[in-house]
């Protein structure tokens, strides 16, 4: 499978793929075709990798004055999360109260809806972030 095509079929804003180089081992997100160290060195050594969506709040905002298409769940936290691949990623938080986020949070990221788009209804998906409450327990293994 080519690189394009991958990219292509695996939309990173709905699984958080980021992209490797290659050539310096850097990670980036959003995925990059082209590493802005190695630049020509790099052309055609991208990997696509996937992140595994947890990381800690290392900065946070609360947003009290909400555009129009956030204006039913204002105010709201943007924050810019320490991946535990140790690059940052900005999202909003979600499933809490704004006085409830804490620099150094836990959390995790999820796909929830982003908004719909005119009357004809495209509804856009995209990764938020939620708390981790607590490590979820093992499944229990089936008898
Ligand atoms: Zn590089």
């Amino acid at each position: 499978m080519t690189v394009a095509r991958f990219w292509r079929e695996n939309e990173p804003r709905y699984n958080l793929t980021g992209a490797k180089c290659g050539n310096c081992g850097r990670l980036y997100f959003p995925p990059r075709t082209v590493c802005p160290v190695c630049h020509r060195k790099s052309i055609g050594k991208m990997e696509p990798f996937k992140l595994k969506g947890t990381g800690e709040v290392l900065t946070f905002s609360v947003v009290h004055d909400a555009p129009s298409q956030f204006e039913l769940q204002k105010p709201y936290v943007i924050a810019i999360i320490q991946m535990d691949e140790c690059i940052r990623v900005t999202g909003q938080i979600i499933d809490c109260e704004p006085s409830e986020v804490t620099v150094g949070m836990k959390v995790q990221a999820v796909i929830r809806k982003l908004g719909e788009e005119g009357p004809s209804g495209i509804i856009h998906y995209g990764y938020k972030f939620m708390p981790v409450i607590a490590p979820s327990a093992p499944e229990a293994p089936a008898p």
